[in-house]
């Protein structure tokens, strides 16, 4: 039997005083593993959706069950460790720190968890960006990087927890076709070998083509 990461049960969202209607009665179960991709145009609500899975957002109606635990019945405190050790977030601008290296960046997110050595923070990182195929540029700063090595190094900054989903909101926005083409190869790569579900938001045509499940938003609701 496979267990659902996440289900997302009767979600509503406004916004603007009730004038935005972003979520209209979401529902959605997410097994552990997915790659799965949520398509539809601009303001069709998945940035909305994915940062109410993510528990960045509040739902007006409805709820978000993650790993089997209602995200209402969490206060800031216990919302913020299940983001912190479970739940990996990946931009569309990249969002690294300018100002350290890659591998400083990747093990930023290993800082605040407890049980993570120095040493354990750098052998992690550094496992971590060779996987993503960075080895030997761990010591670059992000603009010694090209776009998609940047991607690259978010998707190693968002795996190096061992997180059970990661959360990418249009990925690859910012990259070229063939570029945008790697990542997600590359998200599916990590997927396979590692078993994190990866939940992507995109209307490129060429990245639905590569999910195993694709969810089409329109005007807040899920049309197929
Ligand atoms: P998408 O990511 O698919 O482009 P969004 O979830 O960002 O869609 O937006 C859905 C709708 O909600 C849009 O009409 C957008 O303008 C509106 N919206 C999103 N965030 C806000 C906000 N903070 N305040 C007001 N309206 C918002
Ligand atoms: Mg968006």
């Amino acid at each position: 039997m496979v267990n659902n990461i996440i289900e997302v049960k009767g979600l509503y969202k406004d916004y603007s005083q009730g004038r935005v209607k972003a979520l209209r009665g979401i529902n959605l179960d997410i097994p552990e593993k997915s790659f799965l991709a949520l398509a539809g145009p601009s303001g069709s609500g998945k940035t909305t959706l994915l940062n109410i899975i993510g528990g960045l957002d509040i739902p007006d109606k409805g709820e978000i069950i993650f790993e089997t635990r209602s995200l209402k019945n969490m206060d800031e405190l216990a919302l913020t460790k299940l983001r912190s050790e479970r739940i990996g977030f990946i931009f569309q601008q990249f969002n690294l720190i300018p100002v350290i290296t890659a591998l400083e960046n990747v093990e930023l997110p290993l800082e605040i968890l407890p049980d993570y050595s120095k040493q354990r923070r750098r052998d992690a990182a550094k496992d971590i960006l060779k996987r993503v195929g960075l080895e030997g540029m761990e010591n670059r700063f992000p603009t010694q990087l090209s776009g998609g090595q940047q991607q690259r190094v978010a998707i190693a900054r968002a795996l190096v927890k061992n997180p059970a989903v990661i959360l990418a909101d249009e990925p690859t926005a910012n990259l070229d076709g063939e570029t945008g083409n790697k990542v997600v190869d590359l998200m599916k790569k990590m997927r396979d070998e590692l078993g994190t579900a990866f939940i992507f938001s995109t209307h490129d045509q060429r990245v639905m083509d590569r999910a195993e499940v694709l969810v089409h938003l329109v005007d807040g609701r899920i049309q197929s």
